[in-house]
């Protein structure tokens, strides 16, 4: 199950109490149902509001979204969304964590329990099912996070920087198991990264953004075979796609020499 995702034209700008914050600026972007699309730029520059808007969340100043064709005006229930913060609940424990998905969207908890035990096991986290995040690791904590933005199979799934708070090792793992859970899966991905290699190495395209107000650089199609483990990242094909990714980001004012 996978879902297309257009935006045209989009601005947003924020009140603040020091005036307009303008995020975004004439943001256009098409997304194929079953694309892995990472949004990659520098702190600010938009990548959360573009996520936000995307979700139904926050409002466009300008500009549309629409997701299978039908204009977004409020929140989209048919995603899943990760953020850097896991945001579980210390008082359930992490199949509970889980299933709070399908409770909070009115399903049946009964019909979806196998369902969450078998994503839990798929993760990795077999025998944790009654811990609680706070006796998990780091990465155990997402990987439950991603379990429960999974558990009902939405067409689209939005991660923010889901890996930004783990250490390099957990992150790299992740990384790869993101990628065989997503070859299975198929759905639409909009993945949030300011981290070059995790966006080469995960994504069908990789959408540059510049500094705020975040516009649209560039966007870079990554054709590297999957799965993309083991030594393609010290191969040309990497390589040459870092090195045009850093070339944007000089060319933007985003780095400079
Ligand atoms: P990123 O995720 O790329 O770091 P954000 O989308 O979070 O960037 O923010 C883009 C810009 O908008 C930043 O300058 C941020 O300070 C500003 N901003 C974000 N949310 C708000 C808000 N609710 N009110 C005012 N300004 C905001
Ligand atoms: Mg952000």
């Amino acid at each position: 199950m996978a879902c297309a995702v257009e935006v045209h034209g989009l601005d947003v700008t924020y009140r603040s109490a020091s005036g307009p914050v303008p995020a975004l600026a004439g943001v256009d972007l098409q997304v194929q149902p079953g694309e892995f699309v990472s949004i990659l730029g520098p702190s600010g520059c938009g990548k959360s509001t573009l996520l936000l808007a995307v979700a139904g969340l926050v409002t466009p100043t300008r500009g549309e979204i629409r997701i299978d064709g039908r204009p977004v005006r409020a929140p989209v229930r048919e995603i899943g969304i990760v953020f850097q913060e896991h945001l579980l609940l210390d008082w359930r424990n992490v199949l509970d964590n889980v299933l709070l998905q399908i409770e909070l969207r009115g399903l049946p908890r009964a019909t979806y329990t196998a369902s969450a035990r078998t994503l839990l096991t798929r993760m990795g986290l077999q025998g944790f099912e009654a811990k609680h995040p706070f006796e998990l690791s780091g990465g155990m904590r997402q990987r439950v996070a991603i379990a429960r933005a999974i558990i009902h199979n939405p067409p689209l799934l939005l991660m923010d920087e889901p890996f930004g708070a783990l250490d390099a090792l957990t992150r790299e793992q992740m990384r790869v198991d993101l990628e065989r859970l997503w070859m299975d899966l198929r759905s639409t991905v909009l993945f949030v990264t300011h981290d070059i290699a995790e966006a080469i190495l995960l994504s069908d395209r990789v959408v540059v953004m510049t500094a705020r107000p975040g516009q649209l650089a560039d966007i870079v199609p990554i054709a590297l075979p999957r799965p993309r483990t083991g030594d393609v990242q010290t191969g040309p094909e990497f390589l040459h796609y870092r090195t045009r990714i850093l070339d944007i980001f000089y060319k933007f004012g985003v780095l400079h020499t």
